[in-house]
């Protein structure tokens, strides 16, 4: 057996959709770009949408396009991917932790209001799992203290919050296409946005800050004449990456669909297992499933890593605290403590959750953790 954690599925479909590219006029910067970006936004119903190389780099661009600068604090939570703090720092900013609910192991908004203060600039909600934090609460706190909300929805696509899709709410919302995700470009990222005017900057912020558009410009100097006017990256996703989103992106309903029929199956053969806690889903929200993550008693978690890896199945922890690796506790985080999380991460096991996972798989990685419970 080898089971992993996550892993993409590509079909026929999507092999074509490549080599068509690959045979034709543009494999950079061409069509395939806007209209998997058009795809995008009439998925998620946002106005806009910005195609970039990595769910990392849509992160920064996130950051850029609100403004983050020097000694800023941007509000995120710990129990997530290290990207969504390190894209604050590349900033200049200072990232600030809040704790999780106990429940839904998102950033817990009675936590975020405690840590603002005067510099606090924007708060970066994680929807860990693909379930939506609580964004009525949190949009309340933005709106008064005058904060922008980022989503990182890496997790999410596909989940609502209250009848909304994920993607249409707050100002800006950054996807990740990599391929343990829920549909794939190989690497690729999106943000989307409903305002005109970060949409302008998430696009400048791709492409080294240059702009041909004259509407930008300062001048124009001629048909040739092009302006730099903001320090962008090279963060540009290919036509080849595009073509393959826009195929998958056509399977993405009938990928959640299996997910949330596994995680069904899961709940309902664990959630009466004595030591194991299953995870729960919220009213009001319609979760999208990128992980499904138990919960083990701690003093037995290693153990059950372990002989699920030798039984070929190859469980993940989602995550460990960002303030405690070392790059954090070596600048500024060696006092930080979020209880909530670092108690979460001693018991969670991420288990295997994808598209192709079969029946009898899952029902072999539960048979193994029963097992590995029970049988030390
Ligand atoms: C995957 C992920 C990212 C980063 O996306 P990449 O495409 O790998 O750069 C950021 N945040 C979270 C929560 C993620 O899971």
């Amino acid at each position: 057996m080898n089971i992993p954690y996550g892993r993409q599925t590509i079909d026929e479909e999507d092999i074509q959709a490549v080599v068509d590219v690959l045979k034709g006029d543009f494999l950079t910067t061409g069509p395939k770009i806007e209209e998997f970006e058009k795809m995008v936004c009439d998925y998620t119903g946002a106005k806009y949408a910005v195609a970039v190389s990595s769910g990392t780099a849509a992160l920064h661009a996130a950051c850029f396009a609100a403004g983050i600068g020097a000694g800023d604090e941007v509000i995120t939570t710990p129990i997530t991917f290290a990207a969504s703090s390190n894209c604050i720092l590349y900033c200049g900013g200072i990232p600030v932790f809040a704790d999780i609910k106990p429940d839904t192991y998102n950033i817990d908004p009675k936590d975020i209001k405690k840590k603002i203060t005067n510099k606090t600039k924007a708060i970066i909600a994680v929807h860990y799992t693909g379930q939506p934090c609580e964004m009525d609460e949190i949009h309340a706190i933005a709106k008064e203290h005058n904060l922008f909300v980022i989503e990182d929805a890496a997790h999410a696509l596909g989940a609502d919050y209250k009848g909304k899709k994920i993607g249409s709410i707050s100002d800006l919302t950054t996807f990740s296409f990599h391929p343990v995700k829920h549909i794939t470009t190989g690497e690729g990222g999106m943000i989307t946005t409903n305002d005109p005017d970060l949409y302008e900057r998430l696009k400048l912020f791709r492409s080294h800050g240059i702009t041909r558009d004259e509407k930008l410009m300062t001048k124009n100097e001629g048909g040739w004449y092009y302006q730099q006017l903001d320090l962008g990256y090279n963060y540009r996703i290919t036509d080849i990456q595009c073509a393959l989103g826009i195929s998958q992106l056509k399977k993405l309903d009938k990928f959640i669909e299996r997910r949330r029929k596994l995680v069904h199956q899961y709940n309902e053969k664990l959630k009466d297992v004595d030591g194991i806690i299953c995870p729960v889903q919220k009213e009001g929200c319609n979760n999208s499933w990128h992980l499904y993550v138990i919960q083990v008693p701690k003093e037995h978690r290693k153990e059950i890593y372990n002989r699920l890896q030798l039984a070929g199945i190859h469980v993940n922890v989602h995550y460990i605290p960002v303030y405690m690796h070392p790059y954090y506790q070596g600048h500024g985080y060696i006092d930080i403590h979020c209880e909530n999380a670092e108690e979460l991460y001693k018991t969670i096991i991420s288990l295997p959750l994808y598209y192709g996972l079969t029946d009898k798989e899952q029902d072999y990685v539960i048979e193994q953790i029963i097992e590995s419970l029970y049988n030390k």
